[in-house]
């Protein structure tokens, strides 16, 4: 059918990102998340997805949710403020503040409306939001959608924010954005530096745990537990702590976590929690289950990090650029997000082409996910992945000179 006269400019747009490589279409999956899945009807060795502790899958999730969907029906049918909040969100909410050693949490649709509502509910006109400059897109879009005052401070650079701390004073209130553990690059943000820009410049600091929830820290809890083990200055800090259940809890939904009077804010100001709809409590007794697996089996999360180390090592070996070493040239432990950096978008997508046929889904990440130059292929190691199929993928991924060598 032709397009409608004022609608014809999308076709234009799409034809010429199609000619650029970069029109994307939603594969289909016809199988559970695990550690090997049915994508567009081919059965592959799984390194595209965020379940990072293999829950997505798990019977014990499906169980739970069956049980509250008895219970409580399906849908939530309004929004928590009006009669969406069961008692299954209230306790999910209690376990989340209990495993987070927080006093209070709030549970969210999803981590996007988390990260977007609470960014909104922090700052707004008059006052001042630091972001680092590879931050998530809820994130950013947090901080456009607040009317605060917008600096980008480079990537990973305490130096260049301490510098724009300094210079302005005549803002109301001051935010510092950033990931923990950042979605493409798989490097960590440096905490212990941020923290202490907070607490020196009196700003707030705010941030997103999304793929670091379940995986990162003596318990679980993230990047800030795990920073906190070598510095206890960072307790010190008043960190307004985002979370996902969607990525290593295998459900769906964000949180935060943080102070009873900073969660009532919320519940009050945050506009993607008070007008959107609660999440289904199935959805929300799957992440309960979720997080009695994240207590109840710390080797799952040990195992993943070591494994991931030694997958990155394997590959620097080959001669794989993965990007600065992470967290530490020093350290044992590496992050479970893996890039395997290619810069060609061509090359990039004819490298993931050929892990296909050889049996494995490795996404290729193009621009506008990645700057231009960039493009590179996200490999999510996870706790489903068996030592064998590492193996397999280290041999067809080969060399960058001779892939599959
Ligand atoms: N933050 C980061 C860093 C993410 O990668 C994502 C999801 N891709 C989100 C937040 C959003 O979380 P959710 O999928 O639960 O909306």
């Amino acid at each position: 059918m032709p397009p409608h006269p004022s609608l014809a400019w999308i076709d234009d747009e799409l034809l010429r990102w199609e000619e650029a490589g970069l029109r994307r279409r939603p594969s289909i999956r016809s199988a559970p998340q695990g550690e090997t899945t049915v994508v567009d009807g081919r059965a592959l060795v799984n390194f595209g997805s965020n379940d990072y502790l293999g829950l997505a899958g798990d019977p014990r999730l499906a169980e739970a949710a069956a049980r509250a969907a008895a219970e409580f029906g399906w849908g939530a049918g309004a929004s928590a403020l009006v009669s969406g909040r069961s008692a299954v969100h209230a306790e999910l909410e209690r376990r989340l503040a209990q495993h987070e050693g927080a006093e209070a949490a709030l549970l969210f649709p999803s981590g996007f409306a988390a990260n977007a509502g609470t960014v909104a509910a922090l700052v707004g006109r008059g006052d001042a939001v630091y972001s680092d400059a590879k931050n998530h897109a809820s994130l950013i879009d947090g901080c456009r959608l607040s009317s605060a005052e917008r600096f980008v401070y480079p990537h990973n650079d305490p130096a260049a924010l301490d510098a724009m701390l300094a210079q302005r004073q005549r803002f109301r209130r001051r935010l510092i954005v950033t990931d923990t553990l950042f979605s493409m690059d798989g490097d960590l943000a440096p905490l212990s530096e941020l923290a202490e820009l907070a607490r020196r410049h009196d700003a707030m600091l705010l941030v997103d745990e999304a793929h670091a929830t379940g995986v990162w820290g003596a318990n679980g809890r993230g990047v800030v537990e795990h920073a906190a083990a070598s510095d206890t200055a960072i307790e010190e800090t008043a960190i307004v702590r985002i979370g996902t259940l969607s990525k290593a809890l295998g459900s769906a939904g964000g949180f935060v976590v943080g102070s009873q009077s900073l969660i009532d804010w919320l519940a009050n100001r945050a506009r993607s929690y008070v007008f959107s709809t609660a999440t289904p409590a199935p959805v929300a007794a799957a992440a309960i289950a979720a997080l009695d697996i994240v207590r109840e089996e710390p080797q799952r999360r040990i195992d993943l990090l070591r494994r991931a180390a030694r997958l990155s090592r394997r590959l620097r070996e080959r001669g794989w650029d993965l990007g600065p070493p992470k967290p530490g040239p020093e350290t044992e432990i590496a992050s479970q997000v893996i890039p395997i950096i290619v810069g060609d978008v061509d090359a990039a997508m004819r490298l993931s082409a050929a892990l296909r046929e050889a049996g494995f889904f490795v996404p290729a990440i193009r621009p506008p996910t990645v700057p231009e130059g960039e493009a590179m292929l996200r490999l999510s190691l996870c706790a489903s992945h068996s030592e064998e199929s590492i193996d397999r993928l280290v041999e067809a991924l080969g060399s960058p000179q001779l892939p599959g060598a």
